[in-house]
């Protein structure tokens, strides 16, 4: 719901800058890292709602850092949904199985992420439901 915390890990600046706009129009507040390890601070620090996580980051990629957080007591219920380009209809199913909530295809479909933002955090405990 608008107010609610977003962290965004992506090290594209033209997707970062993307995402973080179109949800801070629809009244999300946003944190941002373009590295998995930035990012893996923030979420400790200051507990976001949810995550995107790009698959693949300089340094430590998306899935080594969405196992890390997973691990985390104050993280382990955070939705972390997957950014990425590829486009293998395996992908998915792959990325749910190594433990990501949710998969958003890149190029960003505004639509699309808001939705699945949207789905997620009405699901998440902290939300009452
Ligand atoms: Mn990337």
């Amino acid at each position: 719901m608008p107010g609610d915390c977003i962290l965004i890990i992506e090290d594209n600046q033209k997707n970062l800058k993307l995402i973080r706009d179109v949800l801070q129009y629809h009244g999300y507040t946003t944190l941002e890292a373009e590295t998995a390890e930035l990012g893996i601070e923030l979420a400790r620090k200051l507990q976001p709602a949810l995550i995107l996580m790009d698959v693949l980051l300089p340094g430590m990629d998306g899935t080594a850092a969405m196992k890390i957080l997973k691990s985390y007591a104050g993280a382990q219920h955070t939705p972390i949904i997957a950014l990425t380009a590829f486009a293998m209809k395996g992908d998915r199913k792959r990325l749910i199985a190594e433990g990501f909530d949710g998969y958003v295809a890149k190029p960003i479909d505004i639509k699309e992420i808001l939705q699945v933002i949207e789905d997620y955090l009405s699901r998440t405990p902290a939300n009452g439901l």
